[in-house]
């Protein structure tokens, strides 16, 4: 008896010493900063490519530096890397000696900047069928790996268009796939066959792009080889189109809050130096444009490696299960979230499965890479995403988050992670994806 009471005292008095620690190192100003900062108006809204993310990057490099942490390659905390977009510059399609309206053309899947192909070079050409899905059809022609003419139904002018227009910025092209050998699809918009010959002539320049994530580590005391992941994105739309004088995107919610959190993680677990396992810490850039940046991560480490993955996405506004509440994607692939809620037992926080499986949450983000790596990766986020009138609009600001939710959040995982972090808990691999 005596001994439950003292070994209970014990346990209060850690509980307390653990309580003043954290609101010490987590306290609403740092939050705030962080917050503010990233979602500033100088940023810019963050676009990838864009000198607004530079000026991101660097303020986060700043914060890991002073936060003591190492960087994850060599001397810079920048994870550098390269993006090759093809853009298109003139294209040029003839049938039957006849010209098409360069507006009436779209060119699939080109991976060259000289793109010439004709009948006579025995290039096919297909007629897409009215009654089947528009891009059903694309998918499956362009899996022949074949140059080809494609004839377009004026039915299909809504989705031609669309489709057409998000390519006209040019095509993000796989370092891979440069200089393999072309499989273009080239679709004709109208009513027009083919009688005897076709010539196509697309012209395109290859740019190369610089992108980079921000990475930081606390090596691991005993089991360095063994990591734990600690993620946000930290681009976003940028400038787009917006009501009335304001235009900047500013991704206060999207993803400046998980960016802070991922931040304010790093400096918490650095001073509480108790970590076994070595923690990462990064910034992913490239996220609503694709996920190049945690796809580059991914490929730099071995993800055998990786004992879980905690991704923060949209921490600024009351989860729908109220005030000190969380929710977690992908809930029911690992016991990752299990062993999350056993760790806040006890204390004012609790975590719940994504409510919004409908909205596919899981796959809308970086963890969706690492996941299909097998690692227990998943995204912690409280946006009530059914409803978020602000999410991807120039409104999405500082003003409109709770920064009380933010901190508490952030207090949240916090402690949830500790006993991965100790290296005591191991959550269950999610199974790998074959590609
Ligand atoms: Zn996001």
């Amino acid at each position: 008896m005596k001994k439950t009471i003292y070994t209970l005292l014990a346990l209060f008095l850690a509980q307390q010493t653990w309580a003043q620690d954290i609101d010490k190192i987590i306290t609403k100003p740092y939050v705030d900063r962080l917050i503010k900062t990233l979602s500033s108006d100088e940023m810019q809204g963050r676009a990838t490519f864009s000198p607004g993310i530079d000026k991101a990057a660097s303020f986060i490099e700043a914060e890991f530096k002073s936060i003591g942490l190492k960087p994850l390659e060599g001397k810079t905390f920048r994870q550098s890397f390269f993006q090759q977009k093809l853009k298109p510059i003139s294209t040029k399609v003839t049938i039957d000696g006849k010209e098409i309206a360069a507006s009436n053309v779209l060119v699939y899947g080109n991976t060259v900047e000289s793109l010439v192909f004709d009948k006579a070079s025995s290039a096919e050409w297909a007629k897409l069928d009215p009654e089947k899905p528009f891009m059903g059809q694309i998918r499956t022609l362009s899996k022949e790996n074949k140059n080809q003419l494609v004839l377009v139904d004026p039915k299909f002018a809504e989705a031609f268009k669309r489709v057409r227009d998000y390519l006209a910025g040019g095509t993000d092209l796989d370092e891979k796939k440069i200089n393999e050998p072309s499989a273009a699809l080239v679709l004709v918009l109208g009513e027009a066959t083919v009688a005897n010959d076709f010539k196509v002539e697309v012209k395109s320049k290859l740019e190369k792009l610089s992108l980079f994530n921000v990475a930081g580590v606390i090596p691991g005391k005993s089991k360095a080889k063994e990591l734990v992941v600690f993620s946000g994105h930290y681009d976003h739309l940028g400038i787009i189109k917006g009501d009335g004088q304001d235009s900047i995107a500013n991704g206060a919610d999207d993803d400046a809050s998980g960016t802070t959190a991922m931040i304010a993680l790093a400096k918490y677990y650095k001073k509480l130096n108790n970590n076994e396992r070595t923690l990462i810490f990064v910034a992913f850039t490239a996220e609503e444009i694709g996920g190049f940046g945690a796809k580059h991560f991914s490929q730099k480490l071995n993800p055998d490696e990786v004992v879980a993955m905690f991704n923060i996405e949209m921490i600024g506004k009351d989860s729908k299960f109220g005030k000190n509440t969380a929710f977690i994607t992908g809930f029911d692939k690992s016991d990752f979230g299990k062993i999350l809620q056993k760790n806040l037992e006890g204390t004012e926080f609790t975590f719940h499965p994504d409510p919004y499986p409908q909205q596919n949450l899981f796959y809308r983000s970086d963890n969706a890479t690492l996941a299909a790596l097998g690692v227990p990766a998943h995204t912690i986020s409280t946006d009530q995403i059914d409803s978020d009138k602000f999410y991807h609009t120039v409104k999405d600001e500082y003003e409109t988050l709770d920064s009380d939710n933010i901190l508490s959040t952030i207090k949240g995982i916090a402690k949830s992670a500790i006993s991965i972090i100790k290296g005591i808990d191991t959550p269950t691999r999610i199974p790998k994806l074959s590609n």
